[in-house]
């Protein structure tokens, strides 16, 4: 992890290497980057992927090898809200951080050991096919199952992924992130075809919800460094939390992100409202049981999810793209979620 790091560093108890992968180069460089562990070779990943208790599945770490032709995964209900097509490039899986409305935490309960997948010349060569078969202007995030940024220290994923982004001109690589340590991707050649994002939340959710990730400040802070670096940058407002106070937290957020930010340079900003499957619920109470307002107002009509009503969902959006007008063009703007709600269950996690 770099000194100064906005996040606390990852320090797995146990890591366990999947036979075949041990001589890897990436293997041996994220090795030789932690701290004294436990290491144990096993035959399959599929010894250690079972259903388990998410918080020790984020104080493991499972090196493993990725099967090169599920490289890319297309996000069906973001493509519809996005317009355009949207793919998962899953080389990390799970993030040591610790929202507390985290989806990963029912998304991976077959599965929740950290994972970096080590085959990194074989996934790049596979990325080469595949870039060229996807529509012009899709969108790859490397958001969905981890937070992109959040173990850089230890993977340096993007010092090889925005390089070779930045050698085609056809697709964008989007770096979804709580984390404000993007030193290491500030001298990068991306030209231009990297969108590095944050999600956004208010202070108050930030400092409730949000453990262990970097301050609103910071990420401000870090957005504005990485549009110095030519970067274009993306803004989430996902999840929105209702809370008491919300109307003016949301309103100094957006205030205090265009005061240090140039609107010009923002690629797109999503909206969406808080929601999870309703099966997460039991594993939010188990793991954070003092975290009871964050269900507030929810409802699960649907049975599959828990959301905000309709009119609560609708008054918050409003309420944002007001405070947004301003600032930032409507038509950039888009909707997060509505397509899930309508039956596609896909979701970032950052
Ligand atoms: S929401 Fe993102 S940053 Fe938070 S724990 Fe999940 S993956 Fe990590």
């Amino acid at each position: 992890m770099p000194k100064n790091s906005s996040l606390p560093p990852f320090n797995p108890q146990r890591v366990y290497i999947e036979e075949g992968v041990q001589d890897l180069p990436f293997t041996q460089e994220v090795l030789s980057r932690l701290k004294p562990h436990e290491t144990e070779i096993i035959k399959h990943s599929r010894e250690i992927r079972v259903p388990a208790e998410m918080s020790w599945g984020k104080k493991g770490l499972l090196l493993a090898r990725f099967k090169p032709d599920e490289t890319l995964k297309e996000f069906e209900a973001m493509s519809q809200s996005l317009a355009r097509s949207v793919y998962s490039l899953n080389v990390i899986s799970n993030c040591h951080l610790e929202c507390t409305y985290c989806i990963l935490q029912s998304y991976l309960e077959n599965n929740p050991i950290i994972t970096f997948y080590v085959n990194r010349e074989e996934i790049i060569k596979k990325l080469a096919d595949q870039l060229d078969r996807i529509p012009r202007g899709s969108v790859v995030g490397t958001g969905q199952l981890a937070d992109s940024l959040a173990l850089e220290g230890l993977t340096q994923w993007n010092q090889h992924l925005i390089p070779f982004f930045a050698e085609q001109d056809r697709v964008f690589l989007e770096l979804k992130t709580k984390s404000a340590d993007v030193e290491p991707l500030l001298d990068l050649k991306h030209k231009g075809q990297t969108v590095v994002s944050w999600s956004m939340s208010t202070e108050k959710v930030q400092e409730e919800e949000e453990y262990k990730t970097a301050s609103i400040p910071e990420r401000i802070e870090a957005m504005t460094r990485c549009q110095k670096a030519g970067y274009p940058v993306g803004i989430h407002f996902d999840p929105i939390i209702h809370h008491v106070g919300w109307e003016k937290n949301y309103r100094r957020l957006v205030e205090q992100i265009f005061h240090a930010v140039d609107a010009e340079n923002v690629a797109w900003i999503s909206i969406g409202g808080l929601r999870f499957p309703t099966r997460q619920v039991k594993a939010m109470r188990d793991r954070f049981p003092k975290n009871r307002k964050i269900f507030t107002n929810l409802v699960s009509t649907n049975k599959r999810f828990m959301y905000y009503p309709d009119r609560l969902r609708e008054s918050l959006y409003n309420r944002l793209r007001s405070y947004l007008k301003p600032h930032f063009p409507e038509e950039k703007t888009y909707l997060s979620m509505e397509a899930e709600l309508s039956g596609q269950a896909d979701k970032s996690a950052s």
